[in-house]
């Protein structure tokens, strides 16, 4: 029979994970019950919605036989089963959703990485086993499958016998070595604590045999042994329990169990709501990001359930783009199982469950940031561009749900801060919410433009991410306060009287400058925020400088041009150099021109446009 290889790198993966010095070995099992548990729903779900099926709740459960003399654990489940072409595919392929994402090899160096990143599934089954052979009868198949493996060289699929739908999952355990004790896994107490820990809430009975004795019958001191199968787990949903008697330990465990996440969630959201429509959710807010968070195959959505039977996977109906990081899931009675894509999209229910759930979610995001601030900024450093990008995404139509959600770095408290907190700081006369738009905080810092309004005492709000400044034109203002970019045309700020006359003053230089500069710039003026440097450049208009440079760096380049001013510091010794040139040698100023507007591209960030005529130029002035 033919070996079959795992795909190159679920090949790595799993001999990673082999080896790996996991210190829970024991969530295998939470994973092949909760594997289980899926294809046991999704049978389940086939015979309510087919009228031709009989429906038999007794008939789905999952069983744990260990076998101590053999050493073999088995967990078999009456779910969907799988075909010969399902058990080639989906456990051919390590972490299917995931390992495409992991970075370098340094950080999965050991398997704390892996699963913790990953969630490998069905694949940890290697953690505790030397060999693991599958047998599975799938729903619409006649003939049951065998897949065996022994790890990283590759796994075999052949025919063999099985009555019954379902799949069978058999571990042959590894022999103990002496840092790991395996026969624990053997031991039908230990499984009991761990399907206890982790897999209680498996909506369909976990049996196991357990071994008893008794008198036997017509004795009175002997005694006989009998097996009882005996169901292990409570089997009431999460979402059903009342919140008192569910611990957080309890919440965090659900949050694994159905993949979530493998983080550590910031917080759990538990609505049970009863009125005009009544459903059960859990929500929970995690803390750091999916590895495709920010792609374009993140999929947003809650596990939608009708009455306890799951009916969607991901629903995204229920979930608003600015708030795609959320996981969890919505549990109905007022949905029909056969409800379809395009009528859910529609229902009227599910979009007061959506609306319901948005608005809680808002809440309790406002209710981090006010009680437990660290939390809120470690969310914040994961999902704030999504909750920036969810002002920008609907033309503001979100904005009453997310203004008080954001966050930016504020000049003076040198750390983040929210708009609210801005505007409560404000001094009385400060008309504008300043920012500046820049790469990092630490150019920021330097950035000529913020001159004049930092010298008045005003705080400035740094933009590093691109949406930034793209999110706040769609916002316009807050709290009646306008945003204003400390590199745009007026300031706001009365300046002393008597500098405005600059301009008419010099307009000779500023036109001639002018015009040696007319493709760059659409101005050259005496700038009013400048102090101790000579120029900066400044935009009219709408785009501003740092949106061009975001524009022009996206795929579909947009070849916009911000109008760009060059301005001047009168005030500057630079200035008085271009003065004497324009009078006494005008090879000079074009020179110096060059030289200054390169400058400010520079300091802008924007590439030089002729970097050799830059170079040549500076040696030209110091010869
Ligand atoms: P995941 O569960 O995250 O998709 P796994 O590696 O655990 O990843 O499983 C891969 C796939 O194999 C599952 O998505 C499912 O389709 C299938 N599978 C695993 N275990 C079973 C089972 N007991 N019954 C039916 N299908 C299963």
């Amino acid at each position: 029979m033919a070996k079959k290889q795992f795909k190159a790198e679920s090949k790595r993966l799993l001999g990673l994970m082999i080896n790996s010095i996991y210190t829970h070995r024991e969530i295998f099992l939470r994973e092949l019950i909760s594997n289980a548990s899926d294809a046991i729903d999704k049978i389940y779900y086939k015979t309510l919605t087919d009228e031709s099926l009989v429906f038999d709740r007794e008939s789905y459960y999952i069983k744990i036989i260990p076998d101590r003399q053999n050493r073999i654990l088995t967990v078999s489940d009456t779910g969907i089963g799988m075909t010969k072409e399902e058990l080639d595919d989906n456990l051919g392929v390590i972490a299917r959703s995931g390992s495409l994402g992991f970075k370098n090899e340094t950080e999965i160096k050991d398997g704390y990485d892996i699963i913790g990143q990953f969630g490998v599934g069905f694949y940890s089954a290697f953690m505790v086993a030397d060999k693991v052979s599958v047998i599975s009868r799938a729903f619409d198949g006649d003939q049951a499958y065998r897949w065996e493996s022994k790890g990283v060289d590759g796994y075999t699929i052949e025919p063999c016998d099985k009555e019954t739908v379902g799949t069978d999952i058999i571990l042959q355990i590894k022999e103990n070595t002496e840092d790991e004790k395996y026969d624990e896994f053997l031991e039908e107490y230990r499984l009991r604590s761990i399907v206890k820990k982790y897999s209680d809430f498996i909506r369909y009975p976990i049996k196991i045999d357990v071994s008893r004795s008794r008198l036997k019958e017509g004795s009175e001191e002997e005694y006989e042994s009998y097996t009882e199968e005996q169901t292990i787990n409570s089997m009431v949903p999460i979402w059903k329990k009342n919140k008192n008697e569910l611990t957080d330990e309890d919440y965090k465990n659900f949050y694994f169990e159905k993949h979530y996440g493998f983080d550590q969630p910031i917080k759990h959201i538990h609505i049970s709501a009863e009125g005009t429509v009544s459903y059960n959710a859990i929500l929970f807010i995690p803390e750091k990001t999916p590895f495709d968070f920010y792609t374009r195959d993140y999929e947003k959505g809650l596990e939608l359930y009708s009455n306890g039977v799951l009916i969607m996977n991901k629903c995204p109906e229920l979930l608003p783009d600015c708030f795609s990081f959320v996981k969890g899931m919505v549990d109905s009675g007022d949905l029909t199982l056969n409800i379809s894509r395009e009528v859910l999209q529609h229902d009227r229910q599910l979009k007061i469950i959506a609306k319901n759930i948005r608005n809680r979610i808002k809440n309790e995001l406002l209710s981090i940031l006010e009680t437990e601030r660290d939390k809120y900024e470690a969310f914040y450093q994961s999902f704030g561009r999504q909750l920036k990008y969810g002002i920008y995404n609907n033309f503001g139509a979100d904005k009453e749900l997310l203004q008080d959600l954001i966050m930016f770095y504020s000049s003076k408290e040198k750390q983040l801060t929210t708009l609210a907190e801005y505007v409560e700081r404000m001094p009385e006369e400060q008309k504008y919410i300043y920012y500046a738009a820049g790469e990092s905080i630490e150019r920021l810092e330097k950035l000529p433009q913020t001159e004049l309004v930092a010298d008045k005492g005003y705080e400035i709000l740094y933009f590093t991410d691109d949406v930034d400044e793209f999110a706040i034109h769609i916002l316009m203002n807050y709290k009646d306060k306008d945003f204003k970019s400390v590199s745009g045309g007026d300031l706001g700020i009365e300046t002393e009287a008597g500098e405005d006359k600059s301009d008419a003053d010099h307009r000779d230089l500023f036109e001639y400058m002018k015009n040696l500069l007319k493709d760059k710039v659409t101005d050259v003026r005496a700038s009013r925020r400048l102090k101790q440097h000579p120029v900066c450049l400044t935009n009219e208009g709408e785009l501003s400088i740092e949106m061009e440079k975001i524009l022009r760096a996206m795929p579909d380049n947009h070849n916009i041009k911000a109008s760009k001013v060059l301005e001047i510091n009168t005030g500057h010794e630079v200035f008085d150099v271009l003065q004497k040139a324009l009078e006494a040698d005008r090879e000079k100023l074009d020179l110096y021109t060059s030289l200054l507007y390169n400058q400010a591209l520079l300091i802008e960030g924007l590439p030089v446009e002729d970097p050799v005529e830059y170079a040549n130029n500076i040696c030209k002035i110091m010869k």
